[in-house]
């Protein structure tokens, strides 16, 4: 893959792009899409809608959400000290000891989040976990809360630190890779198909709002009107000490991407994929499950009279933490599945269940 490449998913990585607040990342995206999209458009809702070869009847959507988890200021308290609200399903027992940027009207300020020393806690209180959100506060150094408003004001967005690592074997950690990642891998599709022959329309939408409700993709794709979609999201990586055996699918960095089966997936596109993967050598990962997955595919599936959908996910370790992890090989196999099957795909496919 092109340093051009890695260097979007590290740009997308350093965006901040919390739930409700990603213009910055679609900026982002917008720029770098340019020179490889026949269009793009910005939706009402914020969703970017980068597309290849319009003028084709048939559509494939691409569906990677660039919303990341976060929080707002809630409340800031007479000695500067500010309180925050979760945009999405935060953990709370992995805040404190933190750091964090506020996003202003102007740019950035750098916080901690405090916490009250174990050695003034009490003894019985150092064992449990008594973290709620009037115990998680923003320390941004103001001496008061005149001083604080001064850079920060209610309903600004949070992020944690945009910092991420580099490890040996490609494997990149930080905040946000849920679904940095999988924006990146549509666009990189996209860019694998540009000046190919193809017998569909290509639809790479940035979704916006998902961690809340998988809302970007629901309105998108009913402007888009898609037959086919793809999501791309991550996974839980079963591959670390946090999981036995026998209660999930074996899920591995670096092993390939990870197709879904299950309820939200269209057996004719699941089909497509597999023997995609098998013709191109790409290795995957299959991840059975019995529940619609929470991702956008369940909403795309059911849009309109409704889509056929299939799931396309990046392992990843230590999910909605400040601390995830994955592996940049399992991103350029992904991209790289999606845009075979979007190039082989022919013009008789029927994706009716039959
Ligand atoms: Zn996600």
């Amino acid at each position: 893959m092109s340093k051009e490449s890695y260097n979007f998913f590290k740009k997308l990585l350093a965006t901040p792009s919390p739930t409700g607040y990603e213009q910055k990342i679609q900026k982002v995206v917008k720029t770098r899409m340019s020179q490889y999209a026949d269009s793009i458009k910005t939706d009402l809702h914020g969703n970017v809608i980068v597309s290849l070869n319009e003028k084709a009847p048939r559509k494939i959507m691409l569906a990677g959400h660039c919303d990341q988890i976060g929080f707002m200021v809630r409340y800031i308290a007479d000695n500067g000290f500010i309180y925050l609200t979760p945009l999405g399903g935060i953990d709370l027992k992995v805040l404190q000891g933190s750091t964090v940027l506020i996003h202003n009207r102007k740019g950035k300020v750098k916080g901690l989040i405090g916490k009250t020393p174990i050695h003034h806690e009490k003894p019985e209180d150092r064992k449990k976990l008594t973290v709620n959100w009037d115990s998680v506060w923003v320390d941004i150094g103001a001496k008061d809360r005149k001083q604080a408003e001064k850079k920060v004001e209610l309903g600004d967005p949070v992020t944690f630190e945009l910092n991420h690592i580099d490890f040996d074997n490609g494997m990149i950690g930080g905040p946000g890779i849920d679904n940095k990642a999988g924006v990146f891998v549509v666009m990189e599709a996209l860019r694998l198909c540009k000046g190919k022959k193809l017998n569909f329309g290509v639809y790479a939408v940035s979704t916006v709002q998902e961690e809340v409700g998988l809302r970007g993709a629901g309105t998108s794709s009913y402007g888009i009107n898609p037959e086919v979609g793809i999501a791309v999201d991550v996974t839980h990586a079963s591959d670390n000490p946090g999981y036995t055996k026998k209660n999930e699918a074996p899920v591995v960095l670096g092993n390939g991407p990870v197709l879904h089966r299950g309820p939200s997936i269209n057996p004719v596109v699941d089909e497509y994929l597999q023997k995609t993967a098998k013709k191109n050598k790409i290795k995957y990962q299959i991840s059975p499950g019995g529940r619609l997955l929470p991702n956008d595919t369940s909403a795309i599936q059911v849009a309109r009279a409704g889509v056929a959908c299939g799931c396309i996910s990046i392992p990843n370790r230590y999910m909605h933490t400040q601390v995830e992890m994955c592996s940049f090989k399992d991103l350029q196999d992904a991209a790289k599945l999606i845009a075979k099957f979007i190039q082989d795909l022919p013009k008789s496919a029927n994706f009716t269940p039959r």
